[in-house]
């Protein structure tokens, strides 16, 4: 049988338009639609997970740390130093942001009404919040592992603490936290879905390499819930 779990990404005011200072444009359009998807009645899920960034006010991928703009590609050393097969140590060349989802600031709460619903879901269905970024040396895209793969998060532990089968994934963004963690979960052994209407992209312009990369990670795309069955 189906085990199916529900995860929201980082559904936090720092990527939620007007305010956000990463807000992804459309953000805010599909809280509500995610929100609908919270009533275990209809929707009998074996887990809700909720994700948020959460980073030291010095983290590594804001821009700012590095006196460059936002949105500049930076080349990142291995944070443990390891080597190539050349002697060299280890390089990602990746994006760095504006100051986002500082722990314990406005900017990294969760969507207030989302939040409610989310705490409001009955007692029976496990819920969990997982946070990821916290390490201030490397960049988390995944909600599973940093992107060096070093550290990993609650989330699998979670999942198969509680036998889930499969992942149903929605959020922000579709390009990049999304996506990383969808893939990651595929991976990992679950049959992974994302529903690709209740999701936003920081680079929508990119979208059909996106969905490839979906694909490819072996994650299947869905339209809107309908197209699952429990
Ligand atoms: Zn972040």
């Amino acid at each position: 049988m189906n085990k199916p779990a529900l995860v929201v990404i980082d559904l936090q005011e720092d990527f939620l338009p007007s305010d956000g200072s990463l807000a992804v444009a459309g953000g805010r359009s599909i809280v509500e639609g995610i929100i609908d998807l919270l009533d275990v009645q209809k929707f009998p899920w074996a887990a809700v997970i909720a994700t948020q960034d959460w980073h030291p006010h010095d983290h590594i991928s804001f821009a700012s740390q590095h006196s460059v703009e936002p949105y500049s590609q930076l080349e990142f050393t291995h944070p443990l130093g390891e080597k190539d097969e050349t002697g060299s140590v280890k390089t990602l060349t990746q994006t760095v942001w504006p100051d986002h989802c500082v722990q314990n600031t406005f900017g990294s709460s969760i969507d207030a009404a989302f939040l409610t619903q989310f705490n409001q879901v009955d007692g029976k269905v496990p819920k969990a919040i997982v946070q990821k970024g916290y390490l201030k040396d490397r960049e988390y895209y995944s909600c599973f592992k940093d992107t060096w793969k070093l550290h990993k998060t609650e989330m699998e532990d979670t999942l198969r603490k509680l036998e889930v089968t499969d992942v149903i994934f929605v959020g922000l963004a579709y390009d990049f936290c999304v996506m990383n963690s969808a893939v990651d979960c595929s991976q990992s052994g679950f049959t992974t879905y994302v529903i690709k209407s209740l999701c936003k992209s920081v680079f929508p312009e990119n979208i059909s390499q996106t969905d490839d990369t979906y694909r490819n990670g072996g994650v299947k795309i869905l339209e809107s819930i309908d197209d699952y069955s429990f």
